[in-house]
């Protein structure tokens, strides 16, 4: 693994958060956030450092302390390595935020086996390796937040997707069987599922299929990455302690 970029030295016991694909996107504004609520941050991208070194050095500007890394998240033996070489017995983990998150849309029946693969790679496998080690440390701990960046279409399907709607709905499995079992060490596992929100990953639509799109949210609008980013903040807060297992929609009511 490359060195990380860290705008200050971390601090080990500074409550710490840990979001997966913050170098752009909802990611970022996730860890600027959870870096404005208090929380030193590490993160995590794949492949580009530049837009990773902007969201570290957003956050120093905001007067946090970020660290990122340089990390597939699908490969579960480099996840083990980063969480026993950076993480543990380094940083107070109070929050992990399993955000990193690929799409390779199109139709189920010239879908290739490699496209869904990688994105149940990503999506699936990289949340469940990062919860099975966040878990081994915050339950040492006896507290912790967990929060699963799900997505609308895992709760209602949605044509030309079906490796990632089949991802993002075994996301929910996991939150709710992962809250069940960490209940005991007090620790919290939710999801948000965004709807159509403005970032890369929509950034590609036609404007004919983004305008079919606003006209069925009743909101009648592309949600944005801050709005995502205000419902994970508030599930890594104090203000809900006594929730666990849920999904909290981010979709201007496309699906309730
Ligand atoms: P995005 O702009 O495409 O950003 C994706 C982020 O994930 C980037 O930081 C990327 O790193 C990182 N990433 C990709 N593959 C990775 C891997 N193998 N290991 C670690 N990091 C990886 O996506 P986004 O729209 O912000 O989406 C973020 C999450 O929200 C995803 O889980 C997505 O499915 C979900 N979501 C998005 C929408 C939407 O409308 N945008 C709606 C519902 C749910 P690099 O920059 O290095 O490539």
């Amino acid at each position: 693994m490359p060195a990380p970029y860290v705008t200050h030295e971390l601090d080990g016991k500074v409550p710490s958060a840990l979001v997966t694909g913050a170098s752009r996107g909802i990611g970022r504004a996730v860890a600027k956030a959870l870096a404005r609520d208090g929380y030193q941050i590490l993160f995590t991208y794949v492949s580009r450092p530049e837009e990773a070194r902007i969201t570290a050095d957003d956050i120093a500007q905001g007067g946090g302390r970020a660290a990122a890394f340089a990390l597939n998240v699908g490969d579960c033996a480099a996840v083990a390595e980063f969480f026993a070489g950076e993480i543990k017995d380094k940083v107070n983990l109070a929050v992990l935020v399993n955000n990193a998150g690929i799409a390779r849309d199109g139709f189920l029946i010239r879908m290739k086996d490699e496209d869904f693969d990688s994105v149940m790679a990503v999506n699936v496998r990289g949340a469940f390796c990062c919860t099975r080690e966040a878990a081994k440390i915050m339950g040492k701990n006896r507290t912790g937040r967990i929060i699963n960046v799900s997505s609308v279409v895992g709760q209602t399907g949605n044509a030309g997707q079906a490796n990632y709607a089949a991802s993002k709905a075994a996301l929910l499995g996991l939150t709710k069987a992962a809250a069940k079992e960490l209940a005991a060490r007090q620790i919290t596992v939710n999801a948000v599922a965004p709807g159509f929100i403005e970032t890369d990953m929509t950034a590609g639509l036609s404007g004919e299929v983004r305008a079919a799109y606003e006209a069925a949210i009743p909101l009648k609008r592309m949600g944005t990455a801050q709005e995502v980013a205000e419902a994970v903040a508030f599930l890594a807060s104090g203000r809900a302690a006594y929730i666990t297992g849920q999904v909290l929609a981010v979709n201007g009511g496309m699906y309730c």
